[in-house]
């Protein structure tokens, strides 16, 4: 395939797009691989396409690899399956719903599990249709709230997604680990570095699913990992409880004055100066702070949420959000606070929230709110908290002899440091981007669209999924960002938009005819090339041009060609090297096939 410059749909930019914040954005508009068409939706002008179409392609050989099968579904879909699942509400305010002229409710797909479920519930009815296992490659919409990042977040985006059916665990199982040694082929081959994380919480007993993050201080995601091969999203990461301890010679609590308070290490200072412990200073993991939200569940309805964390940790907004989804989380706003007087603010604690033990164990709920501890306020661990009276607090309120809460909840943030809960060690914190996500889905959306298949005895048996998906224009943005320098893009060869990319740089009749024959013998030998036969554009700016596209080799024939010459330079490394002219077709095709 060849591609000229001369034609090609190609302008290259030397300015950056005014809204574009990330080198890769910035870079793939520059050198005219996308143009923004609308918030959070790009067009593929021809060299992204060539990209785009190369991840594809990576993605299928891989997926047909595992033996799934390719399918293609509408992204424009009736309420009616996301409803019995569900989704409908739950997804929030991400659905794209629409209507029809009918005024009918449609919605564009965000994903197509309820769909799949559908398809195979149609076509198949017994064991033997099973294990199956389908995949499409397909625009998808999600009306993200912030798409930023040009490719990296749309709001129109390709994925890949797959969904496996099975009769039994076993069979998902296997289906899972296949699709993850694919995605582990798919990401090597596109010259990503990744970290599989888990993204279930264990203490939540959820099913596996794992995540494929490409680590990079760009990403949106959290996640942690330890020297001895933990690795986790920060969502999932769990909390080691202490062991509860015995309270038999804990001192009663005492409530105290407490001016002057305003921060954590003031109350930590005026608990140490008022109401010393025995056995060690008090310290900011000692205070137990009370964080009040407003969650919205997916019919409507609020309920009021008291989160208690030690005090020298904040709330993890985007952990306590994966711990109570579907339901949103809602600040706690001064509206709510008239409406509930027993809390003071500032100085809310478990009595406030009508937890007090009452003596034998039993505990007077007074205000109704929910409330849930983080895991380190085990039984027998003594806190110094609101005391629920303006300018108070309580000292040494131990947690199961004087309050009770509702149950834990595991939202505090993760600091580097923290023990990873398998016991492999301290965490570190990094910053990744979701590139794959894997999930044993179960048996959830089979019960609710009632897929059933007659087993070997003839007994009908609710079938289990798993669900699979790639960003498959995400990972366009991913590799560009991980691979770019200051002068503009630098392609893996598995993506590049072309194979080589040979610049004319002379209007010599002989230069420009080498460079033809150079090109049309590269074809020929079934590379993709593209020739920059531009007839008066100077060789500077065809060199910046090709430089800013990123082909991983570019040959130019100039000056030396008198010489019998050519200058092949790796884009990645920047090396040059001479080659005879009459043995550069031989040589690239060799560099290219590696
Ligand atoms: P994120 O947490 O980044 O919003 P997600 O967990 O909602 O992603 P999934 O539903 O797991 O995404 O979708 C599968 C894959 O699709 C993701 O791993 C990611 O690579 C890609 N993806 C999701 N949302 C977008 C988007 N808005 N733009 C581009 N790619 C996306
Ligand atoms: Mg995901």
């Amino acid at each position: 395939m060849l591609l000229r410059t001369s034609t090609l749909l190609l302008r290259t930019l030397r300015e950056d797009p005014a809204d574009a914040e990330l080198a890769s954005h910035k870079l793939l508009v520059r050198a005219g691989f996308i143009r923004r068409a609308a918030p959070g939706g790009f067009t593929w002008l021809p060299l992204g396409l060539r990209v785009l179409k190369k991840v594809e392609r990576i993605v299928r050989e891989e997926m047909d690899a595992i033996g799934a099968q390719e399918v293609h579904f509408p992204a424009l879909l009736p309420k009616e399956p996301y409803e019995a699942t569900g989704r409908w509400e739950e997804y929030g305010p991400n659905l794209l719903r629409l209507k029809d002229r009918r005024g009918a409710d449609f919605l564009l797909a965000p994903t197509h599990e309820e769909m799949f479920t559908l398809l195979v519930k149609d076509q198949c009815s017994s064991y033997k249709d099973l294990p199956l296992s389908l995949y499409q490659v397909q625009t998808k919409f999600r009306d993200e709230a912030r798409p930023r990042a040009g490719l990296l977040r749309g709001r129109e985006f390709v994925m890949k997604d797959s969904y496996s059916f099975d009769v039994d665990d076993a069979g998902l199982e296997k289906a899972y680990q296949r699709h993850r040694e694919a995605y582990v082929r798919i990401f090597d081959r596109l010259g990503l570095e990744y970290v599989i994380v888990s993204a279930v919480s264990g203490a939540m007993g959820g099913s596996a699913s794992e995540e494929f993050l490409h680590p990079s201080p760009q990403g949106e995601d959290t996640f942690v990992r330890s020297a001895g091969g933990y690795a986790a999203n920060v969502e999932a990461v769990t909390t080691v409880a202490p062991e509860p301890v015995s309270w038999d010679d804990a001192p009663a609590a005492v409530v105290l004055d407490t001016p002057d308070t305003p921060t954590i290490e003031s109350l930590v200072a005026v608990s140490n100066a008022l109401h010393p412990r025995d056995d060690r200073p008090w310290e900011a993991a000692d205070t137990l702070k009370n964080v009040i939200v407003l969650l919205r569940h997916p019919d409507g309805t609020a309920e009021p949420l008291a989160v208690g964390v030690p005090g020298d940790r904040e709330v993890d907004t985007k952990r306590l959000e994966a711990a109570v989804s579907p339901a949103a989380v809602e600040p706690f706003d001064e509206a709510q606070f008239a409406q509930h007087p027993e809390l003071v603010k500032g100085y809310i604690g478990p009595g406030g929230l009508g937890l007090r033990t009452t003596g034998e164990g039993e505990t007077a709920t007074t205000t109704g709110i929910r409330y849930l501890v983080d895991p380190r306020v085990a039984p027998g661990t003594a806190w110094v908290t609101g005391a629920d009276q303006p300018g108070k607090h309580v000292f040494g309120l131990v947690a199961g002899r004087d309050f009770t809460a509702d149950g834990t909840i595991d939202v505090a943030e993760v600091r580097d440091g923290d023990p990873a809960p398998d016991g492999s060690g301290p965490l570190e914190t990094a910053r990744g981007m979701e590139m794959g996500h894997i999930f044993q889905l179960g048996r959830k959306y089979a019960e609710a669209l009632d897929l059933k298949v007659l087993d070997e005895n003839g007994k009908l048996v609710t079938v289990t999924m798993g669900s699979y998906g790639v960003g498959v224009s995400r990972a366009v943005a991913a590799i560009a960002e991980a691979g770019h320098d200051e002068l503009g893009l630098v392609w893996p060869r598995s993506v590049a938009p072309v194979d080589v990319h040979v610049v004319v740089a002379g209007k010599d009749a002989e230069v420009v005819a080498a460079g033809e024959k150079l090109a049309a013998d590269l074809v020929a030998a079934g590379l993709d090339v593209l020739l920059d036969d531009r007839p008066r554009v100077s060789p500077g700016v065809k060199f910046k041009d090709a430089e800013l596209v990123g082909v991983p080799t570019i040959v130019t024939l100039g000056k030396r060609l008198s010489e019998g010459v050519v200058e092949v330079r790796d884009r990645a490394t920047g090396e040059r090297a001479d080659v005879a002219v009459d043995d550069a077709a031989q040589h690239l095709v060799a560099l290219v096939r590696g």
